[in-house]
């Protein structure tokens, strides 16, 4: 089946703070995307493209929106729907009184399934077609989510969380199980249709020296899996850590010590870094997620996104439910310009966008797959409405250029600016149709 959906569009071809501006992106006011098979087959000007669709071609015309690939979430917890918008506590306490109670009700397979589903709904809502996400401690969390995934195509990458100390009773496992039960979910899933596997201890402060050497065998035994934990979120985790490993030189040497560094391992937050911690993310190829709206909500701290930009690190957008409070990238975006400022940063419009997608997507390393309307990518795409609400739409008719109404999108913008989510070429979700 081949469809070409017509109207303006943009994507990127490189990172706008390390190339030329002509370059990295691409935008036709009047433009045409077409798929074939789930896969993009052309991408350019409408005018010049129409002439030579096959016969056949099923047109589908967005007026007044803005065609771009889907947004990537590069930390997420997806068992932490129920805690979002916990009042009043910094990191250590909110997992205690908050988010250990609500991971303990996944020991139930059917609640995980309710959670799940629930989850995969409000990601294409927001526009998110591709996650790195944690599950809890227990295996059939995972078994849950790949399955909900699976019923609808979505590239999606997770784990089973490995933590075996400082938590509560019903939440731990040991290094051992922690072990067998990640590799059988490894061969359950990993490259199974669309999906990963990430390698998932929560965090240093809960995971033995026993269980952390055993994530690095894991990582060893299968090279293709990731690896997804929290690094230097919080001041009080920073010291804990300090405490737990004495030795180490600082909260990433843990993890080095034990080989769990690389091209597919990310780390959420990366606010509390010392130079020597930032050039070892670079080095050894690691990969960030930077999660404003959570560090703001936490008041964990101050992300510097020129940092990671001057030390040549990957970063990705997370949201970092249920520490975050927002689903929508744009949302997250927004307060990411805005933590920005008051570290007297920038982050530009088109800078905002590279990072909801191709950035994105390079910080999971999935660039081979997704990330742009390059032919033979896969079509997962949104239809962003440029009057979604009136203010948005006043906004954007004043606006004198694209940069502008980048912009101004990102900083209005939310679930509402989420026309259609596309994926593999299918419609799956639809803000106005009636469910
Ligand atoms: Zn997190």
């Amino acid at each position: 089946m081949i469809a070409a959906h017509r109207g303006s569009l943009l994507h990127f071809l490189d990172d706008p703070s390390k190339s030329s501006v002509d370059s990295i992106f691409e935008y036709y006011d009047d433009g045409l995307l077409v798929t074939e098979n789930g896969l993009i087959s052309d991408c350019g000007d409408a005018a010049s493209l129409m002439p030579r669709l096959p016969s056949g071609t099923k047109l589908v015309q967005h007026a007044n929106s803005l065609i771009c690939p889907g947004f990537v979430d590069a930390h997420v917890h997806y068992p932490q729907l129920e805690v979002m918008a916990s009042h009043g506590e910094e990191l250590l306490d909110w997992l205690n009184r908050y988010t250990f109670p609500a991971e303990a009700k996944f020991a139930n397979p059917e609640y995980a399934e309710v959670c799940a589903e629930r989850f995969l709904d409000e990601l294409l809502r927001v526009g998110t077609t591709t996650a790195l996400v944690f599950g809890t401690v227990h295996p059939n969390s995972i078994d849950a989510f790949f399955r909900s995934c699976e019923k609808r195509n979505l590239r999606m990458i997770s784990g089973k969380v490995m933590m075996d100390r400082n938590a509560p009773v019903g939440l731990t496992d040991s290094p051992e199980s922690s072990y067998v039960d990640s590799k059988s979910l490894i061969e359950s899933w990993h490259n199974k249709g669309r999906l990963r596997y990430a390698v998932t201890p929560r965090f240093a402060i809960t995971s033995s020296p026993e269980q952390l050497n055993l994530a690095g065998l894991l990582l060893k035994e299968h090279p293709s899996v990731y690896l997804h934990t929290h690094l230097s979120e919080n001041r009080s985790e920073v010291d804990s850590v300090r405490e737990l490993f004495p030795g180490v030189k600082n909260y990433l040497d843990v993890y080095d010590q034990y080989d769990l560094l690389g091209q597919r391992s990310v780390f959420a937050h990366c606010i509390h870094l010392d130079n020597e911690e930032w050039s070892r993310l670079n080095t050894s190829g690691s990969a960030i997620a930077h999660c404003p709206n959570s560090n703001l909500f936490l008041g964990s701290g101050l992300f510097s996104m020129k940092a990671a930009v001057e030390h040549g690190v990957r970063v990705g957008i997370g949201s970092d439910i249920g520490g975050g409070c927002e689903f929508s990238i744009l949302r997250t975006l927004a307060d990411g310009y805005k933590v920005a400022r008051l570290r007297g940063e920038d982050i530009s419009p088109m800078q905002a966008f590279y990072l909801a997608t191709l950035g994105g997507v390079r910080a999971l390393d999935l660039e081979d797959r997704i990330g742009n309307f390059l032919i033979g990518k896969e079509a997962d795409f949104l239809i962003l409405d440029r009057g979604a609400t009136p203010i948005i739409k006043h906004r954007l008719d004043m606006s004198k250029n694209l940069n502008e109404q980048l912009f101004a999108m990102m900083m209005l913008g939310d679930d509402r600016l989420v026309k259609e989510t596309w994926i593999m070429g299918e419609k799956s979700h639809d803000r106005d149709a009636n469910f």
